[in-house]
């Protein structure tokens, strides 16, 4: 165990002898140090999640009705001396036992390296220099910066705090955000209390703040109070609930109907009690889909661990089948339909309009239009951009420039250098003596900074806002009284054009720190220009999901004309409309709201208020909504949305917990990915479900018939036990792999309460269950009335029955499409591959003296094969005729008040 430092009452000591003791600074330490504290401490997190133990795995495959049953009948059959039998049972047992232990632990596995892939970062100072680090790197003696949004990442003694406040539910269980200082408090201070602090896994909700780490890993508070047993979600959706307990039912109905038909042999046809009950096990055994759980997981494993391949992470599993139901997307604009990367491309001063060329964060360009050297306003508007400003560009490429930080601050330390000023010089000139931080809610920041005429109030943020605060506007000469209005009507212009806007003001310090309520009289330095246009793939991808019958709505905190230009350029269904904003939406009734929530495509000046409105209107119109955010407070709108996803890139803690889906790259185009995917897994389910209920039946039904008809078993309970196990674990399995069918994103969602087997599919299912009868049955009465030898008709049985399952599984590949086509049969290797593995084993199970021993198989000749084939084939061709019908089936589309499809 690494070493850690003597637990001591930080909360009771000031900032400054807490820096002392833990010998740092507020500069931070040093990357030197920071190695050696890491040898020392160790890494910051948490003990690994308790996971159940290899053993306790593999006796949980044992836990089932089935295995019990299936023991209890290698106990019996072992009391008779049927030898044979029990070493077959015992078989199917084991290795169905290691098949499940192995797919969950590939499933487990799979799903934890895709958490694993959200590691936490916290920004801290080292070496004098902000930096984004691994929260893992975390040192006792690290400057930790909180912002709004942030997941405390270890124990913090604060230094610094501005209107800091702490959600601490993780912790305390104390839902209300406590409030935090700087200030020392009692030593027995209660852990809520100590308000001096910020502890490991809470969540910052407002207000910024700076502290050292004072501990990490599991000496935090919060490693102490919890070991921080981070459990191992098990590995569950309410489909596989579903299916788990449709299995249940079925087991029981299933030895119920076992029970009855050994009765009836005895009653109707005195056949020998042990025969019986070998048939009726077997019966059991082929009629219980056993299988079908742990091909449903490995389904949506896979299905997982594709979307995280195209940068879709799910933190909830069930948000995979939610995904595939999806019927709207509400999501954000900026980043996600637009590329966020930025470039100032007009300036509006009291004289001028000028013009900005030069292409994405590189420096080359120029302002043109006017005299930019000899406007003063420019100049102190250029400077207050660079001073109310927290984001830095690295141009050590000049090529690839680096952005930490906001994209649209980076985009105005771009244009300070096309004005020729150095902005890291300038911010070195004029320090930063305090701050309002940006939120969406107020839209816009301020910062005091020392100017060589004397402290200065910076603010930047929306013109609406700002134009409020202001009454006077800068000017070459000095200043004069605001126009408001023709300052709007140039807003208007420039955001026409589709450019977000940003303000720019100023005014001397008063004495007292910054609050938003002194933000008045300030003076107007102009109006910039940012272009942000959209992302190619964000346009593919609205079409596509329009085409899906799923509407786009963007949503977005910017202005009402830049977000209607932006929602055109995308082709959004509905954005020819003006933008809804928000004071608009403030100003419905609840059946506007709700109308407007349906129909209107663009939302702009939106709060996270609003985000959470929009989402219950819609959910009560019976839609299911996919609702994307980023900021603190858009946690309940992303929580109350059917998928919430947040973005990973510009995220914040707070918004990716309450997320089920997180994506990486930011982008529209992988919502929509992640929804395609989410209907091919769904597909996939539903087509192994498809398969696996048919050929048990036909192998139970056929038990049945036989012992009801007072007939020789046409497969003996071995036989069956075989079949099933073969064709359990490869056959269906390969269904998992199915790549989507072409037109996925070409039908309308699916309702989301629609019943696992599509009412037209049963016909199908009967059909192949008698299909298989017929064939197996026939062959083998056909053959005996011939009176080929019993054993010889048996292995002939059972070979028709595998080829049956063996085409059905070509046919099974595809609902609607016929089977008959290059794709249809070539176009899954899985499935060559189980079809050739199933007919290595048929061979091995017919040819192999061990297996003959074993199973009382016998060899065949070609022309039984031949007729096996024969037999079997007119199962597939009627799979080919329903299918053919039911293509011509009015497409069952969802049902609901609001009407499917592509709205225009
Ligand atoms: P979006 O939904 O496009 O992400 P935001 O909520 O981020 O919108 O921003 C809304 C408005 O707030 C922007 O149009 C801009 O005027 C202003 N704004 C955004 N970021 C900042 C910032 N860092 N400083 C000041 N104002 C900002
Ligand atoms: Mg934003």
């Amino acid at each position: 165990m690494s070493a850690q430092i003597e637990v001591q009452s930080w909360h009771a000591q000031t900032a400054e002898d807490v820096l002392h003791a833990l010998e740092t600074h507020r500069d931070g330490l040093s990357a030197a140090e920071v190695e050696r504290r890491l040898e020392r401490y160790g890494e910051n997190r948490g003990r690994p999640p308790q996971r159940r133990s290899r053993l306790r795995r593999l006796a949980a495959q044992f836990h089932n009705l089935l295995i019990y049953l299936l023991i209890a009948a290698a106990a019996v059959t072992a009391g008779l001396g049927h030898w044979i039998d029990t070493g077959v049972i015992l078989g199917v047992v084991l290795i169905n036992a290691a098949i499940g232990y192995i797919q969950e632990g590939k499933a487990e596995h799979a799903l934890e390296a895709i958490r694993s892939l959200l590691s936490p970062e916290a920004v801290v100072r080292r070496d004098g220099r902000r930096r984004t680090v691994a929260a893992t790197t975390l040192v006792p003696g690290d400057i930790v910066y909180l912002q709004p949004g942030d997941k405390v990442a270890a124990d913090l003694r604060l230094f610094a705090a501005k209107g800091l406040a702490v959600d601490e539910s993780a912790l305390t269980g104390e839902s209300v955000p406590v409030d935090k200082g700087t200030e020392p408090v009692a030593a027995d201070a209660a852990l809520g209390d100590r308000t001096g602090m910020a502890f490991a896994g809470t969540l910052v909700t407002a207000g910024q703040g700076e502290g050292v780490v004072v501990a990490t890993g599991e000496a935090t508070e919060l490693g102490r109070v919890t070991g921080m047993l981070a459990r191992v979600e098990v590995v569950t959706t309410p489909l596989l609930r579903r299916l788990n307990r449709l299995g249940r039912q079925l087991a029981v109905v299933i030895l119920g109907l076992a029970a009855a038909t050994v009765l009836a042999g005895m009653a109707l046809h005195g056949f020998d009690p042990v025969t019986l009950f070998l048939a009726a096990v077997g019966l059991a055994v082929a009629a219980i889909p056993e299988g079908l759980p742990a091909i449903v997981t490995i389904t949506l494993a896979l299905g997982v661990r594709r979307m995280a391949a195209r940068n879709a992470i799910v933190r909830r599993l069930p948000a995979v089948e939610t995904l595939g139901a999806v019927t709207v997307i509400c999501s954000d604009k900026t980043g996600t339909l637009t590329r966020n990367e930025m470039t100032v491309r007009s300036v509006a001063t009291a004289s001028h309009d000028y013009r900005v060329s030069g292409e994405g964060y590189r420096r080359e360009g120029a302002i043109t239009g006017g005299e930019p050297q000899a406007d003063r306003a420019l100049a102190a508007l250029v400077r207050a951009l660079v001073l109310c400003n927290d984001t830095a560009v690295d141009h050590g490429d000049p090529d690839a420039p680096r952005v930490s930080g906001d994209p649209m601050e980076a985009a105005l330390l771009v244009l300070a250098h096309k004005a020729g000023v150095d902005p890291d010089a300038l911010q070195r000139q004029c320090p930063r003596t305090d701050i309002v931080p940006f939120d969406s809610e107020h839209r816009y920041m301020a910062t005091r900074n020392r100017l060589p005429e004397g402290e200065q109030v910076l603010v930047k943020g929306a013109p609406e806002v700002i134009l409020a605060m202001c009454e006077r506007a800068q000017r070459s000469d000095g200043d004069a009284p605001l126009d408001s209005d023709a300052w709007h009507a140039r807003a208007e212009a420039m955001a026409a054009e589709g450019q977000r806007l940003l303000a720019v003001a100023a005014a001397p310090a008063r004495s007292h720190p910054l609050h938003r309520d002194h933000l008045q009289g300030l003076t107007l330095l102009g109006i910039v220009g940012i272009i942000d246009p959209p992302r190619s793939e964000a346009i593919e991808a609205v079409r596509a999901c329009q085409s899906a019958g799923i509407r786009v709505k963007m949503i977005t905190g910017d202005h009402g004309v830049t977000a209607a230009a932006i929602g055109r350029a995308l082709g959004l269904a509905g954005s020819d409309r003006a933008a809804v904003t928000g004071r608009e939406l403030d100003a419905m009734d609840d059946a506007a709201f709700a109308r407007v929530a349906r129909e209107a495509a663009v939302f702009a000046r939106v709060s996270p208020e609003h985000k959470l409105r929009l989402v219950q209107a819609l959910q009560a119109a019976g839609e299911v909504a996919a609702m994307t955010g980023d900021g603190v407070n858009d946690a309940p709108a992303l929580k109350r949305a059917d998928v919430g996803v947040a973005m990973g890139g510009k995220g914040t803690d707070a918004a990716r917990e309450a997320a089920e889906v997180v994506l990486a790259d930011d982008n529209f185009a992988t919502i929509e990915a992640a929804v395609r995917e989410g209907r091919v897994i769904y597909d996939n389910i539903v087509k192994s479900v498809l398969f696996i209920l048919p050929t048990n039946a036909g192998q139970a039904l056929m038990l049945v018939l036989a012992v009801l008809a007072g007939m020789t078993l046409p497969i003996t309970p071995v036989q069956i036990l075989w079949v099933n196990m073969i064709t359990a674990v490869t056959l269906a399995l390969a269904l998992a792999f199915e790549p989507p069918e072409p037109g996925v994103m070409a039908r309308p969602p699916r309702p989301p309460r629609a019943p696992l087997v599509p009412s037209g599919l049963w016909s199908r299912l009967a059909l192949v269950a008698l299909a298989m009868v017929a064939a197996a049955f026939g062959l083998f009465l056909l053959e005996r009335s011939q009176g080929r030898d019993l054993a010889e008709a048996r292995t002939l049985a059972v070979n028709t029955l595998v080829l049956v399952e063996l085409w059905y599984l070509f046919a099974a590949r595809r609902l609607r499409a016929p089977t008959f086509t290059r794709d249809g049969l070539l176009g899954n290797p899985y499935v060559l591959g189980a079809a050739g593995l199933i007919v290595a084993a048929q061979l091995a199970f017919t040819y192999l003296p061990v297996m003959q021993l074993l199973f009382d198989t016998r060899p065949l000749g070609a022309g039984d094969w031949l007729r096996a084939v024969l037999a079997s084939l007119p199962a597939l061709l009627l799979v080919e005729a329903h299918k053919w019908w039911y293509r011509r089936q009015p497409a069952a589309g969802p049902v609901r008040a609001a009407g499917v499809g592509v709205r225009s």
